[in-house]
């Protein structure tokens, strides 16, 4: 049966006066893709959440049924950003093993699960390279929870040994979105993810409804880190987007692009709302209200 490719039919976002900004899908597999022509209204996938394919199950998935499975969004997506497996506090994977933690947020998750064991992470980037090559795909690839510009180094390292083009990681740590610059001189690209990256600026449990106020996106702490990333992109010449769920809010969309992010990744219900946003604004008035609200 033929496939419709996820290419956006309206044409790319972008504000009022012509600046572009990638409207992207956050996707946990390939059933999350839209469905035929008038379902697609994004340019691509933003953040492939590839942890969904490891859960509730006693033995992780072999390489084969990896392979397959990223093998069948590239095939359906022009631009997919794999993020590499995510496990930790919110997403626990029993047949990982890893030992019960005092502060599971603050423990081995997302790409320090490789400290633990390295063979998950080699193994997953060898079945995303080996489904691009089987899908003539050039697939971009992340890893979470990255904290340092050493942990990136390696990282892209290891992914680029296997024949991925196109490394980049997260920005979900203030730590890592404090040295932004520095880790654009290691990776390709950088994706901020406001979930994980409230979470630890305000030292506030995601998952907390008490702390919701905490978490609000438009604080202003979050809003700086947003900039500098955004800034050391624009320096680096490389792309800065954000995948977390503030990139799905239409209040919020035209912030970020006046903070200067290039792209905005989200579920795809939220595409057609943020994409009208941002035609009704121009990049003066995105820069006007980023500067309002870090005020
Ligand atoms: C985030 O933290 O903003 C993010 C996109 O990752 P997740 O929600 O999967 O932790
Ligand atoms: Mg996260």
């Amino acid at each position: 049966a033929r496939r419709a490719r996820l290419q956006a039919s309206r044409g790319p976002g972008g504000t009022a006066d012509g600046h572009a900004v990638k409207l992207l899908l956050n996707i946990g597999s390939a059933a999350d893709l839209p469905q035929g022509e008038d379902g697609a209204d994004a340019e691509g996938v933003g953040l492939f959440r590839t942890e969904f394919l490891f859960l509730d199950r006693k033995q992780p998935p072999s390489f084969e049924e990896q392979v397959s499975a990223y093998a069948e969004v590239f095939a359906r997506a022009e631009h997919v950003v794999v993020r590499t497996l995510d496990a930790g506090t919110d997403k626990p994977l029993p047949f990982l093993g890893l030992p019960g933690e005092q502060n599971p947020a603050l423990g081995v998750r997302g790409l320090r699960v490789d400290r633990l064991l390295p063979g998950v992470l080699d193994t997953q980037l060898d079945a995303i390279a080996t489904a691009a090559r089987q899908a003539g795909a050039e697939p971009w690839v992340m890893a979470p929870m990255v904290t340092t510009a050493g942990e990136a180094g390696d990282f892209a390292r290891r992914a680029r040994a296997k024949g991925i083009a196109r490394v980049g990681v997260m920005v979900e740590v203030p730590a890592a979105a404090l040295r932004a610059g520095r880790l654009l001189r290691e990776v390709d690209f950088l994706s901020i993810g406001t979930n994980d990256l409230a979470q630890y600026t305000f030292a506030a449990d995601r998952q907390h409804s008490v702390l919701a106020d905490l978490l609000d996106p438009r604080q202003p702490a979050l809003l700086e880190l947003i900039a500098r990333c955004a800034e050391a992109g624009v320096r680096a010449g490389k792309p800065v987007g954000v995948c977390g769920e503030a990139a799905g809010d239409p209040l919020l969309a035209p912030l970020l692009v006046g903070l200067g992010v290039t792209s905005l990744s989200m579920a795809g219900v939220c595409v057609p709302a943020v994409r009208e946003a941002l035609a009704e604004v121009t990049l003066d008035e995105c820069r006007e209200r980023a500067r309002a609200a870090l005020e």
